[in-house]
């Protein structure tokens, strides 16, 4: 847990004498305001690239906020969270969860276990059959998707929602891009993607798969035949590592390999294998090489870096005698910096991979057949910061296998024009190619990174294209550009909507209907940190973990079961309980039982729904500003103007 600087106290030393506590209620104020409501965007759901409302989901979960009618909670959970991401059980099970980085919870004792519940917001939609809704009117409208990928699907998903046509093309057998041919089986188990994509396809999405643009179809005629245009083809070229010797046969791409793996065509390795890099591709790689193994004395033919090259497959009946593989990672850097996903790093370590920092790769030893036979390496000091070579440090790990996963590249063949000159292309902040009206780019051809992060920018895309279709121009992205929530679409969803406008000249709106009163709308301009809540009102309560299966390296030959379970519905309660609603109500009753005027009051149940729980009687309120000192979640701000 990172060490903060935050305390409980409201005193400084010394300031311990008081007179009339009572009257210093009223004589202690400065602000002579009176309490406001305010939303702000909790820093999990800015720390999300896909901006799911996570407050939102938790809080649904955990039973505060409730669905109208007889709806489902598990449901009502699954429609918001695939409001921005229409993948909760793939992505509960992948993402590195930037979102439980931020969340503020950690300066209480832990994270809240975010995506271990959206884990199961997702298993629990598979169990129940629900599907995606497409009432959305025909628009007429065609667009086309190249790469079925997460971010593709994404797109498609949220254009079918606005009544869009869609078509998707892909080069592969089957969709799902890095999520298939990337991420290993055990870790995003294939059953689960492939429903999550049926799902989206269900809407009424036309796929071409093994259709390569500007081979079966050429960019200019899906432009022509197509309202819009969005590419979405990833980048699925590994880079190979740039130093001598570094073009030997057996020196391949970890793009490749997992590429060769996740297709079925690789089953076993190389006795030694060397993989460069520190990042979720390098993790894969390694934990893939450590559960294939090796076996002796194998053909030529039916070595690794021929079965990746030459598009073959190893045969099936050679797996029978395999022998455990030694699998070394080396990275630049030290261990403890390497951008994997921490819990990924362990899981390698305890599955017998060897992980080695501060190794600069110098050379590739190569034998008299051009082969590599080792990796040269020269041992680096970061104690300044930055990385100086040690003198004379050179010596060489042995190896008959290099796997490169130091970054990627995009494929750009048939769309060589849209070269930014670095291998990728670019976008504006509407995901729209500049100067390309029409055309749309989204995912890791523009800066390769997470696949959370292709859909949020999905998300944003579809906006974009929404408004060419229709002619009407770009509308601007807020500063917190997530999806945040909608009091008013909460208030029509419960039949609580304010009346219509009558367009009259009214003295004063205190009492009308036609508004909503004293709730200020900050998330689109403003996270809430975690000295704007009361922290001491939470418990320390620890985080409800997923069963997870911990592979031993003695066991790990083969073993392909999946590493979590999901969390069981009891528990996803609790844990989405710990969640402290950063930034919006959650009915804890404080101000009204704190208040000394007692001007704080619960809004009746037939009218009171998410972030209308309270109100405060403007004609006691003194402003003493105790209601916003104990509340919990920051949600009330002495903001209303002197009275
Ligand atoms: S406590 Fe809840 S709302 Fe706050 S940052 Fe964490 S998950 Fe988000
Ligand atoms: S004190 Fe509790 S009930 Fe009052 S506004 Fe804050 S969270 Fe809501």
């Amino acid at each position: 847990m990172a060490k903060s600087d935050f305390t409980f106290r409201r005193y400084k030393d010394g300031d311990d004498s008081h007179g009339n506590m009572g009257m210093d209620i009223f004589e202690q104020d400065t602000t002579y305001k009176c309490p406001t409501y305010v939303n702000r965007t909790p820093p999990c759901q800015g720390s999300c690239p896909s901006g799911e409302d996570i407050r939102g989901w938790l809080s649904i979960i955990c039973g505060t906020e409730k669905p109208a009618g007889d709806t489902d909670k598990f449901e009502y959970a699954f429609y918001r969270s695939t409001d921005a991401n229409p993948f909760p059980a793939i992505m509960g099970r992948v993402c590195p969860a930037p979102c439980q980085e931020g969340c503020n919870r950690n300066e209480v004792e832990d994270f809240v276990g975010i995506n271990s519940v959206e884990q199961f917001i997702g298993d629990n939609a598979r169990e129940k059959g629900l599907k995606f809704e497409n009432s959305a009117v025909d628009t007429d409208k065609r667009v086309a998707i190249i790469g079925g990928g997460v971010g593709g699907l994404a797109c498609a998903y949220q254009l079918r929602r606005q009544g869009h046509a869609v078509t998707v093309f892909d080069n592969h057998k089957k969709l799902g891009g890095m999520m298939r041919y990337g991420i290993p089986g055990y870790r995003t188990p294939r059953d689960v993607m492939d429903h999550e994509i049926q799902r989206i396809l269900d809407m009424g999405v036309e796929v071409k798969l093994n259709t390569f643009i500007g081979k079966d179809i050429s960019m200019e005629t899906l432009r022509e035949d197509y309202d819009a245009v969005v590419l979405a083809i990833g980048a699925q070229s590994g880079r190979n590592i740039p130093i001598p010797g570094g073009e030997a046969p057996n020196c391949i791409t970890g793009v490749s390999f997992l590429d060769a793996y996740n297709d079925g065509r690789l089953k076993t390795v190389s006795k030694k294998v060397v993989v460069i890099g520190g990042g979720d591709t390098a993790m894969d790689v390694v934990s893939v090489a450590r559960r294939l193994g090796h076996i002796e004395n194998t053909h030529e033919s039916e070595r690794p870096e021929n079965i990746i090259l030459n598009q073959t497959a190893q045969d099936v009946a050679i797996t029978a005698k395999k022998e455990g593989s030694d699998v070394i990672l080396a990275y630049r850097r030290p261990v403890d910096q390497m951008p994997a996903a921490l819990h990924e790093v362990e899981a390698a370590e305890r599955e017998g991979v060897e992980l080695r920092g501060s190794l600069v790769p110098v050379s590739v030893v190569t034998d008299d057949n051009g082969r590599a036979t080792a990796l040269r390496v020269s041992k680096a000091d970061w104690t300044s910061g930055k990385m100086e070579i040690i003198e004379n440090s050179e010596f060489d790990i042995e190896c008959d296998l290099i796997v490169s996963a130091i970054g990627q590249g995009g494929d750009l063949s048939g769309m060589e024009s849209l070269d930014n000159g670095r291998g990728l292309i670019d976008a504006d902040k509407f995901y729209q190619v500049p100067n390309e009206e029409g055309l749309f780019v989204i995912g890791d051809i523009i800066r390769p990174h997470l696949l959370t992060t292709a859909i949020g920018q999905a998300s944003v895309a579809a906006e974009s294209i929404n408004h060419f279709l229709s002619q009407e121009a770009f509308s601007k992205r807020p500063k917190v550009d997530v999806h945040h929530f909608d009091l008013l679409h909460k208030l029509q969803e419960t039949s609580l909507q304010p009346e219509a406008y009558a367009h009259q000249d009214d003295w004063g709106t205190d009492g009308s209907n036609f508004a909503i009163h004293n709730y200020e709308d900050r998330s689109a301009n403003e996270i809430i940190p975690a000295e704007k809540l009361f922290l001491g009102h939470f418990d320390k309560t620890a985080r409800n973990l997923r069963p997870e299966s911990f592979i031993q390296s003695e066991n790990i030959i083969d073993s392909y079961e999946e590493r979590f379970q999901g969390l069981v519905e009891e528990d996803a309660e609790k844990e989405a309980d710990r969640c402290m609603s950063c930034g919006m109500c959650f009915e804890c009753d404080n101000c009204v039982i704190y208040c000394p005027q007692d001007a704080v009051h619960r809004t009746k149940k037939a009218e009171s729904t998410m972030g209308r729980y309270v109100y405060t009687d403007y004609f006691r309120c003194i402003g003493c500003h105790i209601c916003s000192d104990v509340c919990p979640t920051g949600y009330i701000n002495m903001a209303m103007g002197e009275h």
